[in-house]
């Protein structure tokens, strides 16, 4: 059964596609918690940082950020990789949030 943001990589669910490569495609989250909040996931249904495989997809995730940034005209931005229940992870294939388009305030002790 393939992961939802592999059918929006499909194109079976519509998703608005900022950038894409031969590794990663980002788009952004239809649940916004920023101005501007992309989901950079793999092409491949790694789920998450808690499982890699040796090689693969994920070792071009971190490679993207900057472009994706770029694309979507950031110059600041917080970046977010949710890893297991506890922690938020909802769809269990291996993505980054990129957050920005505000003044996001510390991460921890606010
Ligand atoms: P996480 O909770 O870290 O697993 O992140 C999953 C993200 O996917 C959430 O921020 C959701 O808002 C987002 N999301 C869920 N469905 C869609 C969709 N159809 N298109 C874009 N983003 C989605």
């Amino acid at each position: 059964m393939p992961t939802l943001f592999t059918r929006i990589i499909n194109g079976e669910i519509p998703g608005d596609i900022v950038y894409q490569n031969d590794h990663v495609v980002a788009f952004r989250d239809i649940a916004p918690q920023a101005p501007v909040h992309i989901v950079l996931v793999t092409r491949e249904e790694t789920p998450g940082l808690d499982a890699l495989p040796a090689s693969g997809d994920h070792q071009h995730l971190l490679d993207a950020v900057a472009k994706v940034a770029a694309v979507v005209g950031l110059t600041s931005y917080r970046v977010v990789i949710n890893t297991g229940e506890d922690a938020g992870q909802t769809v269990r294939h291996l993505h980054a949030h990129i957050l920005g388009g505000r003044d996001l305030g510390p991460v921890v002790g606010s």
